[in-house]
């Protein structure tokens, strides 16, 4: 589930997210680089995960900095982030507003307490708004259940699917930590509107995919009018200089369902590929200056992993589990764990889906579990 973990890379990217590890000290203050134009970062980092850091950036603006994405909620996060708003001179108590890129609690995870410093308001997409309300309010039994549901669809085996039930039915820690929610957005990103950054002119692309609400946020920095201007590009997860975000299907959808995310996110693709882009902000790893370029490496990715699937339905009919087991991952099938194994069939659901709405794939029998092949 997506939704609950921090991006997690288990597809074969072409570079695997187990990248060196962070090599400044976690506790050390953490000073802001300023990218010119009063945009600055912030690394901020995601304790005891491979991807390192959330880059948070700050815009200046005439009410006081913007923040796009605030970071892990973490208490070391939460002093990176201190900390690097005081390099600029600024504080975590002078933030004016949030821009949310999409609902992951590496990117939304450390609002609230943004929030509770300063009185922020937070913007994020409504679809993605509907999701942060969706994990504030379900259960933890819910999603379980949501997993062994769609294993089970899947065709499984038993010790996979108990391997989830264990998870559910294990008793409650005796001292039950509290429930941590999400903050709630109070403000909607609109797909090409500006942002209420005061002073300057960043426009809501809405880019779904990763999430069924991600957006990245041009900053129309250039001479000229209108969407026309070029600038920078605030990508989020959606473009990532050396990783592919995870595509699975969005949560609260399952098999049988009707979304394509791995289409939404292809279409998104291409939207940012036709813009005028001068360079590009990503969330992780670092910055970048070819967007289109690195579209067409990402669309590559994604073809040939489409491809090799079409290619196994081709040589026979095989269940959504059998699906996950045949194709590649950054590690083999049997090393990846109860949760790894979840996120890949989500992965390779949205990869089948994908095919059945081009028409490619087709299911050869309605009784449990569904077998597909080659259309
Ligand atoms: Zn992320
Ligand atoms: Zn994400």
């Amino acid at each position: 589930m997506a939704a609950t973990e921090p991006d997690n890379a288990t597809s074969a990217a072409d570079a695997s997210p187990a990248g060196p590890a962070p090599t400044h000290d976690d506790a050390a203050p953490v000073a802001a680089t300023d990218l010119g134009g009063g945009v600055w970062t912030i690394p901020v980092p995601i304790p005891d995960n491979p991807l390192g850091h959330t880059l948070v950036y700050v815009l200046e603006s005439e009410r006081g900095p913007v923040l796009v994405d605030a970071g892990w909620n973490d208490p070391t996060s939460l002093a990176a982030l201190t900390s690097g708003l005081e390099s600029l001179g600024t504080s975590i108590s002078d933030v004016h507003g949030i821009l949310a890129t999409h609902n992951h609690p590496d990117h939304h995870g450390l609002s609230q307490a943004v929030v509770d410093a300063s009185g922020a308001w937070i913007a994020m997409h409504e679809a993605d708004a509907a999701q942060v309300e969706m994990i504030n309010t379900a259960p933890r039994t819910q999603w379980l259940d949501h997993h062994i549901a769609t294993l089970r669809a899947a065709g499984a085996p038993q010790d996979a699917i108990d391997a989830v039930v264990d998870r559910r039915t294990a008793p409650a820690p005796l001292v039950e930590k509290p429930r941590q929610l999400y903050a709630t957005p109070n403000r909607s990103l609109v797909h090409g509107e500006l942002a209420d950054v005061k002073g300057r002119d960043v426009r809501v692309i809405w880019t779904p995919g990763h999430t069924p609400g991600h957006v990245c946020l041009h900053l129309e920095e250039g001479i000229g009018t209108g969407s026309a201007r070029a600038g920078r590009l605030l990508s989020g997860d959606h473009l990532l200089p050396g990783i592919t975000p995870h595509i699975g299907l969005y949560a609260g959808d399952a098999t049988g369902g009707e979304s394509d995310p791995l289409g939404d996110f292809l279409a998104s693709l291409a939207r940012v590929a036709a813009l005028p882009v001068t360079g590009v902000l990503p969330a992780h790893q670092h910055l970048f200056d070819n967007a289109a370029g690195r579209v067409e490496e990402i669309v590559a990715f994604h073809e040939r992993r489409l491809g090799s699937l079409l290619t196994q339905l081709q040589s026979s009919p095989r269940t959504l589990w059998e699906i996950a087991c045949g194709m590649e991952w950054n590690r083999p099938w049997e090393e990846l764990g109860a949760q790894n194994r979840i996120v890949a069939v989500s992965e390779a659901a949205s990869h089948l889906r994908h095919l059945l709405k081009r028409g490619q794939a087709a299911p050869v029998n309605l009784d449990d579990p569904i077998r597909y092949a080659a259309a």
